[in-house]
């Protein structure tokens, strides 16, 4: 008898909830009123204990766990410039070949680009035939000596070959820096080669990050052909607020990433400075940071950093309790349990920190520590919930 009895108050709850749907299906014309209610309605749901056992829910409660508390840091990649060359010649000329594309690397020393221009011939000629001159007043000067100190000579003479020497000799100075500039061995010269190109060798080992010049252009004097960074000392150079400055430290572990990228990877760095100048106008100070190379990060991105401080005690949930909507966190707590009918509520929480395995739940305080909590099977519940809410609308 009793048995049958349990069965009839079963049947009695089950029946309550479906004439609640349909007294709501009635109302619909009133619905405005009653706006209230039914919106805390939408947030419980029941279900009967082997429903509740199919839909694979378990319970458990927050759990404390030590998590990693970030400092949130913007800022950008950044290179030194020593880091940065920009290839262009000191003299002009036509561009003949670029023997590398953007994103190549390439080795100290290595011919970039090869130039020509008949100004360079003309250089080394006027370099050759100063040289020559050189040559004969250096001889003439020891000649004009030798007949001075057989008192043979005028004085006059000896003085005006000094003099001619020694402003050649400057001369020659100067066209030895300019072939120096462009690359050409005076060495060469004096020896008769002449070259008709200029190359253009990278000052110190990098990547090309940029081309902007091709066969056949005339580059002027001074004008950037090709751009080269070295990325070994590539850097995040973070902007940290006064108020987070006690907390910061060298070591410290650093997630950042690029909003620019669509669903940035996670990048990880770790801080390896931290400035000792309060910037008057942002109140920030600067926070150096390394990370690993990685060819997507480039100089002059802006970036959104989170610097790790020590772990701190959090109460969390495992993220299978945590479901979305609308852009709003829940888990469900169990708030009633009789007769085999169980009732949940949909509770919105702010989420704090998040790893892979738990979020942090910041406004607890409304759920005791020992409340139930769904840590399995939220979704199927937020499933069974918008179905009966859709249902209000059929
Ligand atoms: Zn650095």
């Amino acid at each position: 008898m009793k048995h049958i009895s349990i069965i009839a108050v079963l049947g009695c709850a089950i029946l309550s909830l479906v004439s609640c749907k349909n007294d709501q299906k009635d109302i619909a014309a009133t619905k405005t009123e009653k706006s209230e209610e039914e919106h805390l309605e939408e947030d419980h749901i029941g279900l009967t204990q082997s429903q509740a056992e199919d839909a694979g829910i378990t319970y458990g409660t927050f759990s404390q766990k030590e998590v990693e508390v970030p400092i949130e840091a913007n800022g950008s990649i950044e290179l030194p410039p020593n880091n940065i060359a920009s290839i262009s010649s000191l003299l002009d000329g036509f561009v003949v070949k670029i023997n590398f594309l953007e994103g190549d690397i390439v080795k100290m020393g290595q011919v970039l680009v090869e130039l020509k221009d008949p100004a360079y011939i003309q250089l080394q000629q006027e370099y050759l035939s100063v040289y020559g001159r050189l040559k004969y007043l250096e001889q003439e000067q020891e000649r004009q000596q030798i007949l001075n100190d057989a008192d043979v000579g005028a004085k006059k003479n000896l003085q005006q070959a000094k003099s001619e020497f020694s402003s050649k000799k400057s001369e020659l100075a100067a066209l030895k820096e300019q072939l120096n500039y462009l690359g050409i061995s005076a060495k060469a010269i004096e020896n008769g080669e002449i070259q008709n190109r200029v190359y253009l060798r990278a000052p110190f080992g990098g990547t090309v990050t940029s081309i902007s010049a091709h066969n056949g252009v005339k580059v002027m004097s001074g004008q950037e052909i090709m751009q080269v960074i070295n990325r070994e000392h590539m850097h995040l150079e973070l902007q940290l607020f006064q108020k987070d400055i006690p907390k910061i430290k060298k070591g410290q572990k650093v997630q950042f990433s690029i909003p620019a990228f669509e669903d940035s990877p996670v990048f990880d760095g770790e801080v390896s400075l931290v400035g000792k100048n309060l910037d008057v106008v942002s109140k920030t100070i600067r926070v150096h940071a390394h990370f690993k190379e990685n060819e997507m990060l480039i100089p002059g991105l802006y970036t959104e950093a989170k610097i790790m401080q020590d772990n701190k005690k959090a109460r969390v949930l495992p993220t299978s309790a945590i479901i979305m909507d609308k852009g709003t966190s829940y888990f469900f707590i169990k708030t009633f349990n009789n007769e085999g009918e169980i009732k949940f509520e949909k509770v919105a929480f702010e989420p704090g920190i998040k790893s892979a395995d738990y979020i942090q739940i910041k406004n607890y305080d409304k759920i005791r520590d020992t409340t139930a909590i769904v840590l399995n099977g939220a979704f199927t519940l937020k499933a069974v919930m918008n179905k009966a809410v859709g249902g209000h609308h059929d």
